[in-house]
This record gives structure tokens, C-alpha cells and sequence, in this order.
């Protein structure tokens, strides 16, 4: 069997989501178990309807729900012809609808947004669009049944950022989905969401629904988990900075993961976790050009021993570099672990360091300078913020052992400020941070120098460099 996901940029409208339906039935031979997100800005609505309503104003919180329940109206009415199943589908809206309105209007009372309500109020997007696709299915003679997320995606209670019970999530699929793919139906349910063990809704972060197609791929034994989205595969950077990026063919999990820890919006990071030991490949496949081969990432998907090469550039747009060094020089070792006891109660993820003697600088993605963070770190030792910046990260094969890799980024980046550098811990990526200002200009050298010029094009393989 396989995974197919896809994502909003894959169900933006009626048209995109007729095109999902075609490419789902082209691969009804691998018995395939769909995954949906939420239409393109959905969970972005949503977000902001709990958002307004918990500052008081029910009745704009309520607008833009109505516009959002308007809009999925529409989609069943031009997907969904058989006016029992449309009315099926409608039914289940409405009902979602008023636990929605009921949810925004307690949040306007108690004017207070709490994690596990703001995980309620967005499980409606992926509950809303899913149930169209199901139906749009069964519109086209396909033996579609909707299964809600509910059923199998045990999480633990972490709102927000919740991670999966893999246990739990085998055995339930196991349960409810097997059964129906032994039955020759075409399971389709949601992504990003999930429920604990008292039965709340959770989610497992903006973008997730690539990691809960990675976890039903691994529950399952999945042969292979496609993504579907809106670009032929993992690029050589974000097409949406760089013009003249070029498609790679082939990557392996640690280097996917690298790249979309450090930026690459394309996957979540969280998606190689539970495929990795199992080496279930995933495929980056575009839904507007379904011919396309996309790119392969595999435990093999690295370059061969010995052979080194940049497969692409992430960035992260709005990082901030902090520097501490004690107050006064007694034990080093305690003052590393001062730094980093404070990180980790704050709960911070911390993207690259770096060390001189007795000073310890580090770059985390967002703006800190008014974060609590600083106060605590100040405990430890005098504190030096430097907002503003901007990461790229530079990954790929062998490049610990590329002689003059790191001279070619100094030298692409020639004549502009770097804050901080990180390399060497894995062999996978170099990180170099600039000010947020030069970003664009040092990815454009940066791609000029490992991928070529505009004209180069085309896919990319390794050996390349
Ligand atoms: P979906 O809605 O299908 O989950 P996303 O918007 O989350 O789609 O991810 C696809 C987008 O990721 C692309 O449109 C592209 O702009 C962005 N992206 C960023 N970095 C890369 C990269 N290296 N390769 C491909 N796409 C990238
Ligand atoms: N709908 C969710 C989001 O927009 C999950 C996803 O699209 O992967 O973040
Ligand atoms: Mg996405």
C-alpha cells in the first residue's frame, strides 16, 4: 500500500480539488491511504478567528468562519453532484459549524486563548476538506471512506506540538484502516490532527500533515508516502527567491531533514522520523504536473562514498544570534551547562553554535530581544542580543571532506557581514548567518556558485559538483 498526502496548495480551489480526485483514482492499484490537509489558508482562518474572538470580538471571529464555511459549500457543490451524498457531507458541516460558533463564542466570554482550544478550533479545516475529497471519490465510482483521524491518531497532550503514541497509532490503524483497504475501499482522512487519550482534539504543528502521512506510512509498512504539492520536487532553493533553481533527483532522509529543519518550507521536519529505520522512501511529486518524477528521498539517496555535492540552500528568514560569556572564569563546563539549563527550560530550540574560549554565541529562529530567555540567561552570564539576521544552510554530501567547500561560500559571500558560521558536526550542512537585509543576495551567489547560471537549469544529480 501506499501514503498520498495533499497539501492546501493542492486543494486551493474546485478545480485543484477535481485534479486531486484524478490522481488519487491513477493509483488506486497500490491501494492507496489518503491523507488531506485543510484548503490553501484555511487553518490560517481559523487560526485567526480564535484569535479575534478571544480578544472579544465574537461577531468578526464568527465572519470569518462564515466566509470559510461559505467556501467549502461551494466545493461540495461543484465536486459533489448526488444530492444524498452532498447532503451527507452538508449535514456533517453544519453540525461542525455550530461547535465551531459555540467554541468562538465561549472564547469571546472567557477571553483567553489556551493551546488545547486554539488545536479544537483548527481540526476543523483538515475535518471539513477531507470530507469533500471522500465524497468527491465516491462521485467518481470510487469505494471512498471517510475515517476521522480521531480513530487512530493517539497523541500525547502537548497542544500544539503534540507527537504521536506510535504504539497506539499502529494498532488502531491496524484496527480501523487495514480492514478497509482488505476490502479493496479507499481509506481518506485528515492530516495534522490527532486526539489524547481523553479524547481532545491536538495538532502536531503548522505544516504537520507531511509528518501524519509519515506516521501512517510507518504504522502501516507502507511501500512508499507521496507528498503532493505545488513544485516538481525538493529544489535547489525556495523558487520563490531564487528564479533559475534546478530539481534534485534524489536525496537521503538526514539531508531532507537538514533542509527543511533549517527552512525549506516544502517538508516538515518531523516526516524522515518515523520513516528512517524502516526506509520507507517518500516521493515529492507536483499535482499540477502528475508526469513530473519528483524527487526520491531514501536511506540511499545520499552520494556515494567519497563524492561531494551541494543539493540545495534553506533559509530562515528571521533568526536572532545571542551571545553570553560569564561573569567571571571559574569552570567552563559549568557555564556551558548554565547556558544550555536555561535554554532548555525555556523550551528554545537552538538552530546552530558556536564557541570561542569562554563565550558562547547561538542562533534561534524568531525575535528574542523582549523574549523571558534573556532575563534568565543574564543569570548566567553577560548577554549580547543581535537581532535581524538571517540563516542559510548549505546541504549535502561529503562536505567535511571537501577540500575549499568552505573557501567557495566565503567567497560567494564576499563583502557581506556574517554574524555566525556553524560546520563540521555533521558533514551535512554549513549554516552561515547574515543580516537579514543581505539574505537574498547571498542565496542568489550562493546558488550562482554551487548550481550555475540561469541557464544551467534542468534536474540535478549527483556527482554534480
Ligand atoms: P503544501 O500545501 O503542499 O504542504 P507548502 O506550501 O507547505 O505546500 O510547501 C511547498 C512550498 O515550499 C513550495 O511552493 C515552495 O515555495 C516552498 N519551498 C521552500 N523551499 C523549497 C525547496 N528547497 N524546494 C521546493 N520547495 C520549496
Ligand atoms: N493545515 C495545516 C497547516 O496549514 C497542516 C498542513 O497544511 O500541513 O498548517
Ligand atoms: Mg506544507
Amino acid at each position: 500500500m501506499i501514503v498520498m498526502k495533499f497539501g492546501g496548495t493542492s486543494n486551493r480551489d474546485a478545480d485543484a480539488m477535481a485534479n486531486v480526485l484524478r490522481i488519487i483514482t491513477s493509483h488506486l492499484a497500490e491501494r492507496p491511504v489518503v491523507v488531506i490537509s485543510a484548503i490553501a489558508n484555511a487553518t490560517n482562518d481559523l487560526e485567526e478567528s480564535a484569535r479575534t474572538a478571544a480578544s472579544g470580538d465574537a461577531a468578526t471571529g464568527e465572519a470569518i468562519v462564515t466566509r470559510f464555511y461559505a467556501r467549502h459549500l461551494a466545493l461540495v457543490d461543484a465536486l459533489v453532484k448526488d444530492s444524498s451524498r452532498a447532503g451527507i457531507v452538508t449535514g456533517a458541516f453544519s453540525g461542525y459549524i455550530k461547535e465551531l460558533t459555540t467554541l468562538l463564542h465561549g472564547l469571546a466570554i472567557l477571553r483567553e486563548l489556551t493551546p488545547r482550544t486554539m488545536d479544537a478550533v483548527c481540526s476543523y479545516g483538515e475535518r471539513f476538506s477531507s470530507r469533500i475529497i471522500a465524497a468527491g471519490l465516491q462521485e467518481s465510482g470510487v469505494d471512498a471512506v471517510w475515517v476521522d483521524a480521531k480513530e487512530f491518531m493517539l497523541t500525547d497532550s502537548n497542544f500544539g506540538k503534540a507527537l504521536p503514541v506510535m504504539d497506539a497509532v499502529t494498532s488502531n490503524l491496524a484496527r480501523v484502516v487495514v480492514p478497509l483497504l482488505e476490502r479493496r475501499q479507499v481509506p481518506v482522512t485528515q492530516g495534522f490532527i490527532g486526539v489524547t487519550a481523553s479524547g481532545a482534539y491536538t495538532t502536531m504543528g503548522r505544516e504537520s500533515s507531511d509528518f501524519s502521512a509519515a506516521i501512517i506510512g510507518a504504522a502501516m509498512d507502507a511501500d512508499r508516502v507521496q507528498i503532493w504539492t505545488d513544485v516538481d520536487g525538493i529544489l535547489t532553493a525556495d523558487p520563490r527567491m531564487v528564479p533559475d533553481v534546478r530539481k534534485v533527483r534524489r536525496m537521503s532522509f538526514d539531508e531532507a531533514f537538514e533542509l527543511s529543519y533549517f527552512g525549506a518550507k516544502v517538508l516538515h521536519p518531523n516526516t524522515m522520523l518515523p520513516l528512517l529505520d524502516k526506509n520507507i522512501p517518500v516521493e515529492i511529486r507536483n499535482s499540477r504536473r502528475k508526469e513530473g518524477t519528483g524527487t526520491l528521498i531514501d536511506q540511499r539517496g545520499a552520494a556515494p562514498a567519497g563524492v561531494q555535492a551541494v543539493k540545495s540552500i534553506s533559509f530562515s528568514a528571521d533568526v536572532t544570534v545571542i551571545s553570553v560569556s560569564p561573569r567571571k572564569r571559574t569552570n567552563q563546563y559549568l557555564f556551558w551547562e548554565g547556558v544550555f539549563s536555561v535554554l532548555s527550560r525555556s523550551e528554545i530550540d537552538v538552530r546552530s553554535v558556536t564557541t570561542s574560549e569562554y563565550r558562547i554565541a547561538f542562533a534561534i529562529a524568531g525575535a528574542y530581544e523582549s523574549s523571558t530567555v534573556i532575563p534568565r540567561l543574564e543569570e548566567v552570564g553577560q548577554v549580547a542580543v543581535f537581532p535581524g539576521q538571517a540563516s542559510l544552510c548549505i546541504v549535502g554530501s561529503g562536505l567535511r571532506e571537501w577540500a575549499g567547500f568552505a573557501g567557495r561560500v566565503f567567497g560567494a559571500l564576499t563583502g557581506l557581514k556574517t554574524s555566525l558560521v556553524a560546520y563540521g558536526a555533521s558533514g551535512l550542512n554549513m549554516t552561515v548567518v547574515v543580516e537579514r537585509r543581505s539574505l537574498e543576495e547571498a542565496l542568489l551567489r550562493l546558488h550562482v556558485e554551487f548550481f550555475g547560471s540561469p541557464a544551467k537549469g534542468g534536474e540535478f544529480d549527483v556527482p554534480f559538483n
